[in-house]
């Protein structure tokens, strides 16, 4: 029997997998592949890459845990997906739905090209609880404000279909590599080391991977860890960087590692009080929701007003900051996490975001890029919809004039300055009122911290109060004022 193509993206899961199910309900032998499509808009950061390499050793051994043999390759899936239709005859093809603009456009111009060569093509909703068109205003367009979407979502969560279970068994079908070499382009499968994942310059996997556990039973521990306890506290201490206050499922989200319909139920059932942490699900929705109509959300303005912003395009301070060298601590103690981790907590995404684009006044695209390239969870829809946030270029956006203060935002969450003193540690020895300002320190607590200012940890890099009046300045200067 000719067999279907069951085509993986970032959906790397069996659970709750609607295309993996569509398949095995065909009744015919599945030919699971993965492509990394190398003539996309947007690709992947080096973190992403990593974690990539890692997501797919672990599908490929839950896989063949039930009877399948994952095909993967590289190239452009508008060339390799005909060829290997050639190659194994299948007369049918099933994917879950992707939402950026690259992507799709090559779902798009597959689906017609192999619908009219007689295929069949079937596309499933799994990585968003609501599919961007699925909820609409009043008046029948797209939300641009979070409170009114998340409520529509929650009167419409009947719609949220309980999650389907992992197959146990499928009948996979033998591709050999003789019928590959017959075919016009002739594309071959390639092993996981040939896809060439894995950063060469930098020792990444060495360095983050005790940080996590990467593949489906990770995201399912993690979930179950974060329901066991810190759920219960989740509204407060989501706000904490020094505490494990928040579930960590975001890079397991970003790959399809789990679904959040899954997340959902299982929060729902396990009796606690997990609103606050479904709301945060819901933003992620409503960056998918925002990206869908907007495709160019990560480099253009939402704001168009925003076109016209007078920054101050400065490298040297754009690498003082991805290095963490700033001067302000919870600043430079957030993108070391960053570099370490491969994570940096929300709270610290807010201040550290905050601090490139306001005091710095880089364009909120330099930032956007660095995330990008090392965050594990770099993902098109929350990445780009969060830089526009905090910048006040986005939707539903954070004004441009609220300054974040490096220092009282600190103080704030960080109160016994644990986190602070974690990742910049040749601070640690100051006490709790200068942690967050050592300038202000006087010479006999900097001295008696082993502290030399500027040069074993530098003196800040802008003045909190100048560099605010000049962003407010640039503000003004935007709309016309200044
Ligand atoms: P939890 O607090 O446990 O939340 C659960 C899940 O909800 C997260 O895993 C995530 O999928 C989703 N979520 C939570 N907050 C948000 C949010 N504000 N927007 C959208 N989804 C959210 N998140 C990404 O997944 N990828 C990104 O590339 C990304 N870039 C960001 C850039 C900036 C400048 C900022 C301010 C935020 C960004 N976020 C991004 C959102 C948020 O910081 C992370 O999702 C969160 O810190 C992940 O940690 P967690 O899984 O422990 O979250």
């Amino acid at each position: 029997m000719s067999p279907i193509i069951l085509w993986f993206r970032r959906d790397l899961r069996l659970v709750d997998n609607p295309a993996l199910n569509a398949a095995i309900k065909s009744g015919r032998p599945i030919l699971p592949i993965y492509i990394f499509e190398t003539d996309t808009q947007k690709p992947l950061g080096q973190a992403s890459l990593w974690w990539l390499h890692h997501s797919l050793g672990s599908l490929q051994n839950s896989l063949k845990s039930i009877g399948l043999d994952l095909f993967m390759t590289k190239g452009a899936a508008r060339d390799i997906i005909p060829d290997w239709i050639e190659a194994s005859g299948a007369k049918q093809i099933v994917w879950n739905r992707r939402y950026d603009k690259g992507g799709i456009q090559t779902d798009k111009a597959l689906k017609e090209m192999l619908s009219a060569d007689g295929l069949r093509v079937e596309s499933f909703k799994s990585s968003v609880l609501f599919e961007p068109w699925e909820i609409k205003t009043q008046t029948g367009g797209y939300y641009k404000v979070y409170s009114p979407f998340w409520r529509r979502c929650l009167a419409h969560s009947e719609y949220i279909h309980p999650a389907l279970p992992a197959p146990k068994k499928a009948i996979g079908f033998d591709l050999k590599q003789t019928d590959l070499a017959k075919t016009g382009l002739g594309v071959k499968r390639l092993s996981l080391e040939a896809l060439s994942l894995l950063p060469t310059r930098l020792d990444w996997g060495a360095k983050l991977a005790p940080f996590w556990q990467i593949g489906e039973q990770g995201a399912l521990a993690a979930l179950e860890r974060f329901l066991a306890g810190p759920v219960e506290d989740y509204a407060e201490d989501r706000n904490r960087p020094d505490v494990m206050g928040t579930s960590r499922l975001s890079p397991h989200l970003a790959f399809g590692e789990i679904s959040p319909r899954l997340i959902w139920h299982v929060t729902q059932a396990s009796g606690k009080s997990g609103g606050k942490f479904l709301s945060e699900i819901g933003w992620r929705d409503f960056s998918y929701h925002l990206l869908y109509f907007n495709p160019d959300l990560a480099t253009q303005n939402f704001k168009a007003q925003f076109n016209v912003y007078p920054w101050e395009v400065d490298d040297i301070k754009t690498q003082a900051w991805q290095q963490g060298r700033t001067g302000y601590p919870i600043v430079d103690a957030g993108m070391r996490e960053l570099w370490a981790t491969g994570w940096q907590h929300n709270r610290v995404r807010m201040v550290t975001a905050s601090f490139l684009i306001k005091h710095l006044r880089q364009p909120w695209q330099a930032g956007e890029r660095w995330f990008w390239d090392t965050l594990v969870d770099a993902d098109p829809a929350s990445n780009a919809a969060s830089w526009q946030w905090v910048a006040g270029s986005g939707a539903d956006a954070s004004p441009y004039f609220r300054i974040f203060n490096p220092i009282t935002q600190g103080q704030k969450f960080d109160p016994n300055g644990a986190y602070v003193r974690r990742w910049v540690p040749e601070i640690a020895g100051l006490s709790n009122r200068y942690l967050f300002c050592p300038w202000e320190a006087p010479d006999d607590a900097l001295k008696e911290a082993g502290i030399k200012l500027g040069v074993s940890y530098p003196r800040p890099i802008v003045e909190h109060k100048k560099a605010r009046e000049a962003a407010l300045a640039g503000y003004k200067v935007m709309r016309g004022e200044g």
